[in-house]
Parts: C-alpha cells; structure tokens; sequence
C-alpha cells in the first residue's frame, strides 16, 4: 500500500525512538544543564511500539530505523528488535547510536534480527569528546565501531555532524578513518533544530565546503546518482571510497521526503520541525483497532504539507528554532525525543 501526501511523496519510512534519555550531551542536541523529560508513563511498551510500526508498515513505512535519545539505554532492546524483525512488512530494520553501549548489546541485537548501524562519531579526539558531548567514553565508541565490523551486519555506517569550531579540522580525518576501515561516512551539517540552542549560521560546514575540502585532499570526487529518497548524496573517490553528505540546511531534500516519526511516548510527527505530533498513544490506550490507527495515520499524512527545512531554509535573519524556554514548554521539540 502507497499512501501520498499533498505534494506527491509517499509515506516510506519510520524513525522510532525509544526512549528521550541519552548518556551523552551533545553541544548540538542537548547543551542545557537541566531538562523536561517525558513522563514514564507516556513511554510506549515494546508490545506498543510494535504494534505502531506494524500499522505504518502496512501503509508502506517498511524501513525502520530506532532512534532516540540513546536507543542502546532502553533495557533489552532486542526483545523490540525481535518483535520488529520478525513482521513481513517491515524490510528493512536499522538502528542509530552512539555507540558507546554497542559493544556490549551487538550480539543479542544481530541475534534478534538487526541488520543494519549507524554510528555517530564527530571527533577522533577523546578530550573534544568530553568537552562537546560531557561523555569520557570515546574508547568505548570505538569499540562499538570495531564490534560492528567484526560482526555479521550487512551495513555499518559513521555520522558527522560538522560545526565551525568544534570538529571541522577533521573533516579529512575522519573521512580516512572511516575510508581505512571500509565504513561509509555520512557528514552531516548542523541543523537548527530542538536543542540547538546556539545554532548560528555559521557555525554551518556546507556542502560544497566539504567537497572542496575532500577534493583538494583525495583527489576528484565523483557524484553518485543514486540517491532516491535518501538523505544522504553520495560520493566516490579514486580509490573507491564511498562517502556521502547529509545537507539539510543548505540543499535541504524535502521534495522527496518519505519520513515519519514516533517519539517513545507516541506521538507521531510529519516533519523534524514540526511544531505538533499527533497524540497515537492516547488511541491505543483508548482501544483502538489497527484499522482506526490506520485511518488516523492515512489522514494526516494525505493532508501533509509540511517543508520544514525547504522553509527554514527560506528564511532571512535565521537563528535557533527554539530558545530554551520554547522547549522546556514541551520536551516532545527537542532532538532527543524526536530521534534526529
Ligand atoms: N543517540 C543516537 C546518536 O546520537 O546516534 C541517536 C539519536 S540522535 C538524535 C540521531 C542523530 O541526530 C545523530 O546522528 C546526531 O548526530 C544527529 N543530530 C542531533 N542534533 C543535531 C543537529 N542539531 N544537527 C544535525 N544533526 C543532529
Ligand atoms: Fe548526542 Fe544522540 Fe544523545 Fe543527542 S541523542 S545527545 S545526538 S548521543
Ligand atoms: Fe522531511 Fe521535514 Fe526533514 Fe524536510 S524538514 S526532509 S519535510 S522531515
């Protein structure tokens, strides 16, 4: 089943947080000392998220990936990834993390049927690790990264995300480092959303100075036209490493944009930047069948509009999305809870 929204795109894809909690605080994503989490009572079970991604996945979201907050946190997540990996509708099941638990949770998640990682890794450097994202677990991220390779995934990716200031003197870096062990690299420009507080334009690494950067580096960069409706634009250097460049504020994608998200409490959001979700979990807990879940979720998303980057994107005078206040005001705005 396709569903479509108002400019043609189809509903493909569900990012599921599990949780809105983090053992990191990435100066990007949580840079505050104190923060409104959502309440334990809203946390969906495993038996509701469950449920929630097989609705979507019967209405055509059949790649899933869990997110959070730091999914690895969510006590015996493979019994979720087993309860996911084993519905027919859903084809592709991949998980985001920061790695610093990976090491110790990879076998039971390659087990329960997870096939596909991506980990986020800004800096080589532990110390720029302590100061950014207050966490002094850089060697087990690292470990998390060699678990990954060692073991039977199908596909194990890094994220970067670049800011001025803090981490773009490894553009290069990392990109060898990941080159070196045949891991595909995504950098990732910083983005103003949730609790990117300090946003400021620019602190922005473009696109197009990433590529100059790698080209004057490596050698000629080839474009890979095959992109789809993935984030990510890919590229190739001589040697045949592949790497690709998520370019949400300056080249945002959403013409082409298939996603949707569940933060852990269930509330489902059209867009990053949408200001409001749509409350799933009071249907659930109301009795709803599948069938009136999905009707729900078949109105709203062919009444979608939403180009909350493309938008942004538009604007003079850009700044922060939220002040800190916007967010204490509902903690469902911030990035950890929507699942980046
Ligand atoms: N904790 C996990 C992790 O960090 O991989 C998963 C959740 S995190 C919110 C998902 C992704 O969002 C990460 O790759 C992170 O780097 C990215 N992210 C968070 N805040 C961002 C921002 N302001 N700009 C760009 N990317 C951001
Ligand atoms: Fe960093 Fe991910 Fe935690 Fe946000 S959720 S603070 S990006 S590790
Ligand atoms: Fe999709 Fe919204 Fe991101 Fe645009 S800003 S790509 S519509 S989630």
């Amino acid at each position: 089943m396709t569903l479509i929204d108002r400019f043609h795109r189809p509903l493909g894809s569900l990012r599921l947080s599990v949780t809105d909690r983090c053992n990191m605080r990435c100066g990007y994503c949580m840079p505050n000392e104190n923060y409104a989490w959502l309440p334990r009572a809203s946390i969906l079970t495993f038996e509701e998220l469950d449920r929630l991604a097989g609705i979507f996945a019967v209405l055509g979201a059949g790649k899933v990936r869990l997110t959070g907050g730091e999914p690895l946190l969510r006590h015996d997540l493979a019994r979720l990834v087993r309860l996911l990996a084993a519905r027919s509708a859903i084809d592709d099941l991949a998980l985001t993390t920061n790695g610093i638990l990976l090491g110790e949770q990879l076998g039971p998640l390659v087990d329960a049927g997870l096939r596909r990682v991506t980990i986020s890794l800004d800096t080589l450097v532990p110390e720029r690790l302590k100061a950014f994202a207050r966490s002094d677990r850089h060697g087990a991220v690292l470990d998390g990264i060699d678990a990954a390779l060692r073991s039977p995934l199908r596909s194990v990716k890094l994220n970067s995300v670049v800011i001025r200031g803090y981490n773009d003197d490894e553009v290069l870096d990392l990109l060898a480092f990941a080159s070196e062990r045949r891991l595909e690299l995504r950098y990732i420009e910083y983005m103003d959303v949730g609790g990117a507080t300090g946003w400021q334009a620019n602190a922005v690494v473009p696109r197009a100075e990433i590529l100059e950067r790698v080209a004057a580096r490596f050698g000629p960069v080839e474009a890979l036209d095959d992109r789809g409706v993935a984030p990510a634009e890919r590229f190739r250097l001589k040697d045949g490493t592949t790497f690709g460049i998520i370019a949400s504020t300056t080249a945002p994608f959403c013409g082409s944009c298939d996603r949707s998200r569940v933060t852990a409490d269930g509330t489902w959001f059209l867009c990053l930047y949408a200001d409001h979700g749509i409350d799933l979990r009071a249907a659930l807990r109301a009795g709803a069948t599948d069938e009136a879940v999905a009707e729900l979720v078949t109105r709203h998303w062919t009444n979608r509009i939403d180009r909350g980057a493309e938008d942004r994107a538009a604007m003079t005078g850009r700044g922060a999305l939220y002040p800190i206040e916007g967010l204490r005001a509902d903690p469902r705005r911030e990035m950890h809870t929507r699942g980046g």
